[in-house]
């Protein structure tokens, strides 16, 4: 990297970090991969700079890549740089002082597929974090009928495609646009838009035919120029800021920071400070490393070394001590600062990020700081509490933890696309503990909630099992075919259902009296152990005599113990059918006319 004592005047604004979010599959490989690669072939070698994680694009090359839609004069800001590893889980990873690192997004959507739960998730992010975003309605290609253009401009190949075909790309498009709008957001093809604050540009674009990829560019660097310009006013030459993407043992250096820097200047020699697992850690570079350029790629060594590195870019720092750094933390250049001062700007940095933890609750594990504090925030609105939360692999420490949670459904680890250590392995085969591990925060939430609610539906059953069950039944004209031992008597059940065996109790206007005990139920001739509401049956009763105890028309209900009545109002309600609970409430009401407390 040269270093010219008179620096340009692009060299005042940094350049904008971009990053590429959408659901799995709509393209955001297969569009980094297309702006790079026409960014390539566009210009000649070095038309674009490989970061470590990111790729800069030169205003020089975006415009070629453009064409007449960005004039190169129209703009100071020196280019973009895109983060290469694409997807909302890099994104909050990737945070900087008091938000999100990249300066502005690409929502890639498939236009057949539409709006997917990863979608609205990573809209949620953008909304949350106030990043500023463009959608990329990718594969317009695959619109049947479509007569491709390559790498053109999105509009003429638009106008220039047959009707039928246009219509059915207009369909998909406005779907689109209308999900957007059910998210609360105004948006148009970004043709129609005038004012990019206000509403969501929606750009139709292939990456397989880089259809519309010139309007993507013109678009971003239009927008940043316009609206971020101020934030790009940063003392590119002061001390460097920047977060790390990924803790990395390399050979030769050991464990290094692959950083992406957001402000200033990083030089070797340079004392740093850097979040930690046990801290803030405070070290000194020993080597800035870049990419070899593509030209040495036979040469054996992957990186080449750099003296110093300018904002916006990414970078590897080799120095001693960074094996407790986290992916996610805070990386700060101390330089002709008070160096307590830094870390008392790295800690607060993290104090931000740090989760709130409870007494009881649940394991967390993430694999970078951004992520964790996604799944905090995750586990929040799902009401789980968490017990501790740390960025790094599942260790046996973490299952000894898990088991101390007093609720059983709280001995869990939840891991975010991180690794489990083999010796947790071990500890987990021999502990209660269960370990939910995903690298999708909504599926990993997902199947720790469906393992709950299997849980209490089990837990439940077992009680339904042992409870006595509410019916309300009612003898029928000219059915009694016994006068006692046993009475034997033709029934309608109401509500509920009759089981064999339960005591049956009568009330004479609100006073309980036990008339006997079923001892039998047949249907059509036929024993049955037990009958839901609606049905007719015979019943037979000991213990009461036809004409004294009861009497044809009589209302008769099962005998509910008070303790069962309870918990069949306050736990398991939802769990039983209407009508069922229409006799509980019945049978409560009963009581409660002599006893307002009972049941309670
Ligand atoms: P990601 O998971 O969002 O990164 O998606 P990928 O970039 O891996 O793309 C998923 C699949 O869609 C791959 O098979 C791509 O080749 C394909 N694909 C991506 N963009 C386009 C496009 O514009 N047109 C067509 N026809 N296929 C595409």
């Amino acid at each position: 990297m040269s270093d010219t004592d008179q620096p340009p005047q692009s060299e005042t604004l940094r350049t904008p970090i971009v990053a590429v979010l959408g659901h799995v599959d709509h393209g955001k490989t297969s569009l980094l991969d297309k702006v790079r690669g026409s960014a390539v072939s566009e210009g000649e070698a070095g038309a674009i700079t490989q970061h470590i994680g990111a790729t800069a694009v030169p205003l020089e090359t975006v415009s070629s890549m453009a064409g007449s839609l960005v004039d190169p004069d129209d703009f100071d800001l020196p280019g973009l740089l895109f983060i290469d590893t694409p997807g909302h889980h890099s994104f909050s990873t990737l945070r900087s002082r008091g938000g999100a690192l990249a300066d502005i997004a690409i929502l890639v959507v498939d236009v057949n597929d539409g709006f997917q739960p990863q979608t609205v998730e990573a809209l949620d992010i953008l909304k949350r974090t106030g990043t500023p975003f463009v959608v990329a309605a990718n594969k317009v290609d695959t619109t049947p009928g479509w007569n491709p253009q390559d790498g053109s401009p999105i509009k003429p190949s638009y106008d220039g495609q047959s009707d039928r075909a246009r219509q059915m790309l207009d369909t998909n498009l406005y779907e689109i646009i209308g999900q957007l709008s059910d998210e609360g957001l105004s948006a148009d093809l970004y043709w129609r838009v005038q004012n990019f604050q206000k509403n969501i540009g929606v750009i139709p674009v292939s990456a397989l035919t880089g259809e519309g990829i010139p309007d993507l560019l013109a678009v971003l660097m239009g927008l940043s120029q316009r609206y971020m310009k101020a934030e790009m006013a940063v003392d590119i030459a002061g001390p460097g800021a920047g977060t790390v993407l990924e803790v990395k043992e390399e050979r030769g250096f050991g464990a290094t920071l692959d950083v992406v820097l957001y402000d200033g200047t990083v030089r070797e020699g340079d004392t740093i400070v850097v979040g930690g697992t046990n801290g803030p850690i405070i070290t000194e570079i020993r080597a800035l490393l870049q990419p070899q350029p593509l030209a040495e790629i036979r040469t054996e060594k992957r990186f080449e070394r750099v003296d110093e590195v300018k904002a916006a870019a990414g970078v590897k720092i080799a120095a001693p001590d960074l094996d407790a750094a986290m992916a996610g933390a805070p990386v700060r250049v101390v330089r002709s600062r008070d160096t307590d001062e830094v870390i008392r700007d790295v800690q607060a940095e993290l104090a931000e990020i740090e989760v709130n933890t409870e007494e009881e609750g649940v394991v967390v594990k993430a694999d970078t700081l951004g992520s964790l504090e996604a799944m905090a925030n995750a586990l929040k609105e799902a009401e789980i509490p968490i017990l501790r939360a740390e960025v790094g692999d599942v260790a046996p420490r973490d299952v000894a933890v898990a088991g101390t949670a007093r609720e059983d459904e709280h001995k869990v680890i939840l891991a975010f696309n991180v690794d489990i250590l083999p010796n947790a392995e071990d500890e987990l085969d021999h502990s209660e503990v269960k370990l939910f591990d995903d690298d999708v925060i909504y599926q990993l939430i997902e199947e720790y909630e469906e393992f709950v609610d299997e849980r209490k539906r089990a837990q439940q059953e077992t009680v339904l099992d042992k409870i006595v069950r509410p019916a309300r039944f009612r003898i029928l004209q000219d059915h009694v075919f016994r006068q006692n031992d046993p009475a034997v008597v033709g029934v309608e059940i109401m509500s509920g259902t009759l089981k064999n065996n339960m005591r049956v109790v009568k009330f004479d206007g609100d006073k309980p009296t036990r008339v006997g005990q079923l001892s039998g139920i047949q249907e059509q001739g036929e024993d049955v152990k037990q009958i839901r509401a609606g049905n007719r049956v015979s019943v037979a009763i000991d213990g009461p005599t036809v004409g004294r105890q009861i009497e044809e028309g009589d209302e008769l209900w099962v005998e509910l113990p008070e303790k069962h009545a309870k918990i069949l109002e306050q736990e398991l309600s939802g769990e039983i059918p209407a009508d069922e609970l229409e006799a509980l409430q019945g049978y409560l009401d009963k009581h409660r006319r002599r006893d307002p407390f009972w049941g309670k």
